[in-house]
């Protein structure tokens, strides 16, 4: 056979998979199992098929318009995207065009890398301390921009915003992401930082806290010096990134946004009772503000729990492949009733 020229060798994301039995308790990929606000089935009920013979819009008026109020920012700083890895995606193309490492820690988001080696980007992973935290001082140095999440994953650590106030301050010639999929579980948002620095660029996801995940919308906020940069890159791929559904459900949810804020409240309530339960089975629990804990068993290995809970139809993160978390567990969290029949499912195999 001939060998085909120009292929492209690339590493993928690897995805948390999506087991497609019935009655499991999914705790693998941070979903949130509340669901979504009821005023989000009554637009999708709503929602006129005819309309779907048109294009969606270009800029998402309606939903930015809502955020803005939400959020108390410019409507005009938001861009919409298919799902925050669609922002991030774009950010990594519009913001990251120097010969110099972009910087991110060497645990978090696993996508960084994939999109840093798809486009060709520098990169530099600093290791995290070994409390697994984000060390300030590591992102002093020459780089091309920084991405951090904020709270980390798959740690669930939050940065507190007087250091990433410190980092976006000591880099105000380059881009800072900064990605709060999960800024709702109980982090303080960078938002104030955009009236002080034009170089933040904050990205949020509906993915999580918004319980759609499968709905693929996320935004991306920053200056009008970033934003032009951005909308340039998304009118250069996908203009009509985000689909008219998609639009339009998720400007339900913002306007329901208390129903949110409750069950959020949940899911934080439910993280902290569950933590404690396991580290008085002397479990050692990463102090988390996000909807997942990152956990290392005591008295059973990672693989061994790992092996148990998927026997009886409980789905979490376990990553073999990766050295300094191969003896831990991510653990999204589900609701209450979910969570106590984990710690029954645990308590039986110790
Ligand atoms: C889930 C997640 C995303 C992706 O969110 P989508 O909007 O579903 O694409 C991005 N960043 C982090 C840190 C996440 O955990």
């Amino acid at each position: 056979m001939t060998e085909i020229r120009g292929l492209r060798k690339i590493e993928p994301y690897v995805a948390g998979s999506q087991p497609k039995e019935d009655n499991i308790i999914k705790l693998n990929t941070n979903e949130n199992a509340y669901g979504p606000s009821p005023k989000v089935s009554q637009a999708l009920e709503a929602f006129d098929a005819h309309s779907l013979r048109k294009y969606s819009t270009l800029d998402q008026a309606a939903l930015r318009h809502v955020l803005a109020e939400n959020l108390q920012v410019p409507a005009d700083q938001i861009i919409i995207g298919n799902g925050s890895d669609d922002i991030l995606s774009m950010a990594f193309l519009a913001f990251f065009n120097s010969e110099e490492p972009v910087l991110f820690p060497d645990l978090t988001y696993g996508f960084y890398k994939v999109w840093a080696d798809l486009y060709r980007i520098n990169y530099h992973e600093m290791p995290l301390n070994e409390n697994f935290e984000i060390e300030t001082a590591d992102y002093f140095a020459d780089n091309g921009g920084i991405v951090l999440t904020n709270p980390n994953a798959p740690t669930g650590i939050y940065k507190p915003l007087d250091e990433i106030e410190a980092i976006v301050k000591a880099n105000q010639d380059v881009v800072v992401i900064i990605d709060e999929a999960y800024i709702n579980f109980g982090g303080q948002t960078a938002l104030p930082l955009l009236q002080k620095y034009d170089n933040v660029f904050i990205t949020r996801t509906f993915s999580k806290d918004a319980a759609l995940a499968g709905l693929r919308v996320g935004y991306g906020i920053g200056s009008p010096k970033l934003m032009a940069v951005i909308n340039a890159v998304k009118n250069s791929i996908n203009p009509y990134n985000v689909n008219s559904i998609a639009e339009c459900l998720a400007t339900a949810a913002v306007e329901d946004w208390a129903y949110y804020e409750e069950t959020c409240q949940k899911i934080m309530t439910t993280r902290d009772w569950f933590s404690s339960a396991l580290q008085e089975l002397d479990f050692s629990v990463l102090p988390s503000a996000t909807n997942f804990i990152l956990v290392e068993p005591n008295g059973v290995s990672a693989e061994e729990l790992f092996n148990h809970l998927q026997a009886q139809k409980i789905y979490v993160r376990y990553f073999p492949k990766v050295d300094r978390i191969k003896n831990k567990l991510r653990i999204s969290i589900g609701t209450q009733e979910e969570m106590e029949r984990v710690l029954s499912a645990i308590k039986e195999i110790l």
